[in-house]
């Protein structure tokens, strides 16, 4: 018989009616003789929350105690919806991330998968019983419950698929698969009905939040068939495949954003060598992690501005470390600007085309968008823009690569 694995994400649990209707595409997947592990995540909302409550009784908590209490989400879902699954006479049973076990690293907060084992799980599946996996949730090396990252129930799901040697992992969520772009941005986004692997990691790494970057990883990486697939409606939806099974092929196949940013300028720094690595080792010790960096000269020669981008939720501590230190990196100012969105176009067509960044900084430049900062890889080119143009900047980017659906 063959194994599958059943991701229902925060919207598609977000209330009881939602849960009874994930109960029963999972009933239609055993009907149809298929054994099915299913993944479940919090109920839409509730993992915010709960961080929330961590923040504020505590700013800087342990994140030990920060994992207990977020991960607690995922486990009232994957209780409910084994209680949904046996009313509907589905026999099926939870299991908390410490039970399979799902074992990770002791990354509290961004643990990462190390094994699963399958033994008793396996068993349970084989004996004809659903097993209701709570997302999210891992099991670190000193016992301690661990989480994944945001996101993570779609990595928990994967490894999970890989584990068990399923046929297909499938992830429902709130639209019915991955579009050429955010189609609650840009109304004429067009639904893909495959995308590489490559061009999934980094949709996702660059902000598409339809699937974490983590679970793109593991399924290219294990040969996990995945496919994203509305859990509301009916209708085929993405799959993941490799890069030659894509006759037609666009040259930029996706446009992705991050509200998740913040741009900070270090004006007048003296211009000597070591200057940029007294800058960001700082930042490495302490944890922060660095995006888009540019650096220019001033016309004397001697001093430069650093401008360079992080998370918005690490610009406090970001802002202390270099205060901390501006004694040794003797800057003349520090300014900080949280309003800003990274917004990327994306597509393995770029390896052999050139003009895609050109099209891009036209295109802006015709709606009169400043582009602050500017990073390029082989397959993506990344703008650094006002937040306030997000919108904007999708939609006429959308249009210029010839994306809208008609
Ligand atoms: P879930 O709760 O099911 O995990 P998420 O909110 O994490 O769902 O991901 C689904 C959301 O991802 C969609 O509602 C959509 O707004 C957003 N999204 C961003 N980029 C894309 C894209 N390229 N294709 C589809 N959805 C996208
Ligand atoms: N509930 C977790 C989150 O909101 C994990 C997930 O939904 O994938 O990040
Ligand atoms: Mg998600």
């Amino acid at each position: 018989m063959a194994r599958i694995v059943q991701k229902f994400g925060g919207t598609s649990v977000g209330d009881l009616d939602r849960i009874r209707n994930a109960a029963r595409r999972v009933k239609q997947a055993v009907d149809r003789g298929e054994q099915v592990a299913v993944v479940v995540s919090a109920m839409s909302g509730e993992t915010n929350r709960l961080d929330g409550w961590t923040r504020e009784i505590s700013p800087l908590h342990d994140t030990r105690e920060y994992d207990v209490v977020v991960s607690a989400g995922e486990q009232v879902t994957c209780g409910l919806m084994a209680m949904a699954l046996q009313d509907i006479q589905v026999p099926a049973r939870s299991w908390l991330g410490w039970q399979v076990p799902i074992v990770t690293d002791d990354l509290h907060g961004r643990a990462r998968i190390e094994s699963i084992d399958t033994e008793m799980i396996g068993g349970r599946i084989d004996g004809g019983e659903v097993a209701v996996v709570a997302g999210f949730q891992g099991l670190g090396p000193r016992n301690r419950i661990t989480t994944l990252g945001r996101g993570g129930s779609d990595a928990s799901a994967v490894a999970l698929a890989a584990a068990l040697g399923a046929e297909r992992c499938d992830i429902f969520t709130d639209v019915d698969g991955v579009y050429t772009t955010d189609p609650r941005i840009v109304a004429k986004a067009r639904k893909l009905d495959r995308i590489a692997y490559e061009e999934m990691l980094e949709m996702a790494s660059l902000g598409a939040k339809v699937l974490q970057t983590r679970a793109v990883e593991l399924a290219m990486r294990h040969r996990v068939t995945l496919q994203v697939v509305s859990s509301f409606e009916d209708v085929p939806g993405t799959f993941l495949v490799d890069e030659d099974e894509i006759v037609e092929k666009n040259i930029v196949s996706g446009i992705a954003y991050s509200r998740d940013e913040a741009k900070i300028t270090l004006a007048h720094i003296a211009d000597r060598p070591g200057v940029a690595a007294s800058v960001f080792g700082p930042l490495a010790d302490a944890g922060i992690n660095v995006d888009m960096i540019v650096q220019s000269s001033s016309q004397d020669g001697r001093s430069a501005d650093i401008t360079f981008t992080i998370g918005k939720s690490d610009l406090n501590r970001t802002l202390e470390v270099l205060e901390g230190n501006r004694g040794a990196l003797e800057y003349r100012e520090l300014m900080s600007d949280a309003d800003v969105v990274k917004v990327s176009v994306i597509g393995v067509g770029m390896r052999t085309h050139a003009g895609v960044a050109q099209q891009m900084f036209h295109t802006l430049s015709d709606k009169g968008i400043n582009i602050q900062v500017i990073s390029t890889s082989e397959i993506k080119v990344s703008v650094l823009i006002a937040e306030e143009y997000t919108e904007l900047a999708l939609r006429s980017l959308h249009s210029a690569y010839g994306l809208d659906a008609e």
